[in-house]
């Protein structure tokens, strides 16, 4: 399976022109900082409270990589169960196919309203879109997709994806667009979204969501949420559409036991979400409700092309539960719109590069401290500095024109700063000249009119942050001189 084809939200080319400005909105770093630290800190204590933490994680990753090396085994199996009891399974290559596939049910059915729930699949396909040229309204059931969607924005987190917002923003945005006054508190702002969306459950002739999980055993599929809303989309719809990543299928029922365990505690610090929905098959004589019609659209769009390659193959293990976005330092600062792909932070860095291709987004491995902190959270173990590091490698042999003028620039600067480097480390006088030279022009910097500011190739290192002070001794003049004390 290949994944050309027009990709719509899957590109960044934007990250040096966007984050500037991320940096510089004092509001927006406000909310960032509120919203990740409080569920880093929730998840941490959630996790902290489970004894058999890391050998969940063990098993997690154990059996993806599993389902990686068997992929092709696990999703024929779930195509057979999911037929079997009565889902009409779909393969889409492309993000083209897939909209092609959806848009054709949905006029099949002479839909005119679809009511969503929360898809980053969705997203990356640019669904919404497609739904409306042809014909059908799209109107997403999440609260915080529902705020990003009539704001006309991209969700800025795979989790929350109005994190970037507060609720005064919230509460302007709603009386902008319903054109009447808004109550202050948060709940009653959930009331007004309530009320909203409530008619379009009523009204919607189908209901389009993602999965969290595919079982291949029984040919079902999982949705987990906290709101209620994609339990109603399942389920009052007459016809149901799951897009989902080919990645997501999991070999046995008794797997979610692992999953579940990890992924909401990983996500929002909950030890369980609200709401767990397995859907097998559609609605049966004796049930109470569900739709008549279930569709599952597996879609590849190049995730196929990564499992030759343990390195990136890891990167089809993610569970989405968006805790390396939280923890990292990079996302903290700028936000999910910043990286100007659907998805942002951590995982984004590297899955947006290896879906869309390198040259669609050759900055966003860049867009990195490489500091770990994304490997230590993740509940699946993908070592997301080893795949940064693997395509920054494969961005240079690639050579120039793979990559924008702005990853050119950068990759020159760091060639030539490790061969200053290599050179001044071979030879202990280069190296102590080296220091000397560098606590200088430190010491220089903070002094000059522009306060702990670098100028020239390392102006990027401190136009977000000031310089720190250099210490006054080397810690190889420090050591003698202690040692000197030492035998005096
Ligand atoms: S890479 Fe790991 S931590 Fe990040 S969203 Fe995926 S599963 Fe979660």
């Amino acid at each position: 399976m290949s994944g050309s084809g027009s990709i719509h939200h899957l590109k960044s080319r934007e990250f040096s022109t966007l984050y500037p400005s991320a940096l510089e909105n004092v509001e927006l770093r406000g909310a960032l900082a509120f919203g990740t630290k409080l569920v880093s800190n929730r998840r941490d204590n959630t996790v902290a409270a489970v004894d058999d933490w890391q050998d969940l994680r063990d098993r997690a990753s154990a059996i993806k990589a599993d389902v990686m090396s068997n992929l092709d085994h696990y999703l024929e199996t779930f195509e057979q169960q999911a037929q079997a009891v009565g889902t009409h399974v779909h393969w889409a290559s492309t993000p083209a196919e897939a909209r092609s596939i959806i848009t054709g049910i949905a006029q099949q059915h002479g839909a005119s309203l679809a009511v969503k729930s929360k898809s980053m699949v969705s997203e990356e396909i640019g669904l919404n879109e497609a739904l409306e040229q042809s014909g059908v309204r799209p109107v997403e059931t999440d609260l915080g997709e529902w705020i990003v969607q009539i704001a006309n924005e991209t969700p800025s987190h795979i989790v929350a994806p109005a994190l970037h917002r507060s609720r005064e923003d919230v509460r302007e945005l709603f009386a902008r667009v319903l054109q009447r006054p808004m109550p202050e508190d948060a709940e009653g702002l959930t009331e007004v979204a309530r009320l909203e969306l409530r008619q379009a459950f009523a009204d919607a002739d189908i209901g389009i969501s993602g999965a969290n999980f595919l079982v291949a055993e029984t040919g079902s599929f999982l949705v987990l949420e906290n709101e209620g809303n994609i339990r109603m989309t399942t389920s009052l719809p007459r016809v149901h559409i799951a897009l989902v990543g080919i990645e997501k299928v999991l070999p046995r029922l008794s797997d979610l036991d692992v999953f579940l365990r990890l992924i909401g505690r990983s996500g929002t610090g909950q030890k369980l979400t609200s709401y767990q929905t397995l859907v097998t098959g559609p609605r049966r004589r004796a049930d109470d409700d569900g739709p008549d019609e279930i569709h599952v659209v597996l879609l590849d769009n190049s995730r196929s092309s990564l499992l030759g390659n343990a390195v990136t193959a890891q990167t089809l293990g993610c569970i989405r539960c968006g805790a390396c976005l939280n923890t990292c330092p990079v996302y903290r600062q700028i936000g999910g719109h910043a990286y100007g792909s659907v998805y942002p932070g951590p995982i984004g860095a590297i899955l947006t590069p290896q879906l869309a291709g390198l040259h669609e987004a050759s900055q966003l491995p860049f867009a990195s401290s490489l500091c770990g902190a994304c490997r230590d959270v993740c509940p699946v173990k993908i070592d997301i500095p080893e795949v940064l590091l693997h395509l920054r490698a494969r961005s240079v042999e690639e050579g120039p024109s793979a990559r924008d003028a702005v990853t050119n620039k950068k990759i020159r600067q760091q060639g030539g700063g490790f061969r200053m480097w290599s050179w001044a480390m071979r030879s202990p006088w280069r190296y102590r000249m080296a220091g000397r030279v560098a606590r200088t022009m430190a010491w220089l910097a903070i002094r000059v009119p522009l306060v702990g500011r670098c100028a020239g190739p390392l102006r990027g290192w401190t136009a977000g942050r000031s310089l720190p002070s250099p210490p006054r001794r080397s810690f190889r003049s420090e050591m003698a001189r202690r040692r000197s004390e030492r035998r005096s």
